[in-house]
């Protein structure tokens, strides 16, 4: 890559606006243009407390990406020709890119089970979550919510209205098992304990058995026939990709990630590279890397790394990953964190409780920092243990 050519990051979520800041900030000759739909980064993965009442910071683009050298482009990018090296952004002309770093991220998967669009909200947009807020911290004692998910953002959700909206009637539904489990992903027996014992003084009902087959006005429908009613249904079973990528003619897997090699270029187009949950990412020691802000934000640092290696004239480093932790939110003075092993298995290893629950506050500030904001983070307020 030549001096003075012009990088274009689609997406500012935590992959992408750490790679749009970290090429913007180097003295490279390079130019940087963010685009995302939203005018400010958004924390994603503290939409929950959005959603029980808590008030969103300011993080806008613009004065982030100006104040380093960029630019940004507010608008919903609507196709990408990757023989002609341009962009189409809605109601814009085509716009040209010598490379692209594709950081459109995940949404929630409302697509897969019938009824979700129409009757289900999720944690996916600030307005979304701001309106939650206002209807359940409007609604009589009793509220029926149901909260439908076996995953961490199920959980961290269905503790927060537990703990700040009080008067909820609160169900968890988590599938057909709610167990410890060695795998990638899975709890430890301690973890499991813990997460119960929360459940039980939130007094949030826990449904294990039968996955949510369908939902209708005011009902899920399970399968087996057996079903639940709400007033509020919580949508939090799994991410899905946007379908641009495969749109595009990039080389796609069956969810619709990019596939991309060792330096996070697309295996089909070299050109763009992909960072986050819209990437296919497999490298040592992690193994394949699993949707989170946890893996795409140093995807961000080493895209950056990528595109800045020849013009810099450093080395083009590969990407390497390991997982130590999965940290949880159990309402604000409750946490649970699992320690795992490099490739995200859980380990008997946990901190719970108000340990964790600052533990975790501090990695969400420690995030921002990482990407560039002017947070105070404070000291960690605990060691993790040894990498196992
Ligand atoms: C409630 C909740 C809690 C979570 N907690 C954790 C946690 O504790 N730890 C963890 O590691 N992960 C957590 N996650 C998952 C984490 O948020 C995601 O994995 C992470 O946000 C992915 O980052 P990303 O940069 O790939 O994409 P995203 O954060 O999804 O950002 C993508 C960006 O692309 C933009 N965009 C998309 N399509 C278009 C388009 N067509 N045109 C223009 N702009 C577009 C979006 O506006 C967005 O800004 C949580 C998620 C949720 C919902």
């Amino acid at each position: 890559m030549a001096d003075g050519q012009h990088i274009v990051i689609l997406g500012g979520g935590y992959a992408g606006l750490t790679a749009a800041a970290r090429i913007a900030e180097a003295d490279s000759g390079v130019s940087v243009t963010l685009i995302d739909r939203k005018k400010e980064f958004v924390e994603r993965i503290r939409l929950h407390e959005i959603a029980a009442g808590s008030e969103p910071r300011d993080f806008g683009y613009q004065k982030f990406m100006e104040s380093r050298g960029g630019g940004f482009l507010r608008g919903v990018i609507s196709s990408i020709d990757l023989d002609q090296q341009t962009l189409e952004v809605e109601g814009q002309s085509a716009l040209p890119w010598d490379r692209l770093v594709y950081a459109l991220g995940s949404h929630t998967d409302t697509d897969s089970v019938d009824g979700v669009r129409e009757h289900a909200v999720s944690l996916d947009d600030m307005a979304a979550c701001k309106a939650l807020y206002n209807q359940l911290h409007n609604s009589p004692a009793g509220t029926k919510v149901l909260v439908v998910g076996g995953g961490l953002t199920a959980f961290e959700a269905a503790c927060e209205f537990a703990e700040r909206l009080p008067g909820l009637d609160i169900t968890l539904a988590v599938g057909t098992r709610f167990a410890a489990s060695d795998k990638p992903g899975g709890l430890s027996h301690l973890a499991v304990e813990h997460l119960q014992n929360v459940f039980e003084r939130l007094s949030v009902k826990l449904s294990v058995g039968s996955r949510a087959a369908s939902l209708q006005q005011g009902s899920a429908t399970f399968e087996g026939g057996s079903a639940q009613p709400f007033d509020v249904c919580l949508w939090a079973a799994g991410f899905s990709v946007p379908e641009l990528a495969k749109q595009s003619g990039l080389s796609v897997n069956d969810a619709g990630q990019i596939k991309s090699d060792y330096t996070l270029a697309s295996i089909s187009h070299p050109n763009v590279l992909t960072v986050g949950d819209a990437a296919e990412v497999v490298v040592d020691p992690s193994g394949r890397c699993r949707m989170s802000c946890a893996a795409g934000r140093p995807m961000g640092e080493l895209a950056a790394k990528t595109v800045l290696g020849p013009v810099m004239s450093s080395a083009n480093d590969p990407f390497s990953f390991g997982y130590k932790m999965r940290c949880v939110s159990l309402g604000r003075e409750d946490g649970l964190i699992q320690f795992v092993d490099v490739q995200d298995r859980p380990i008997e290893d946990v901190w719970i409780g108000a340990r964790a629950a600052r533990w975790k506050e501090y990695v969400c500030q420690r995030t921002l920092q990482g990407i560039g904001f002017e947070v105070d983070v404070g000291d960690p307020p605990d060691t993790p243990p040894a990498q196992p």
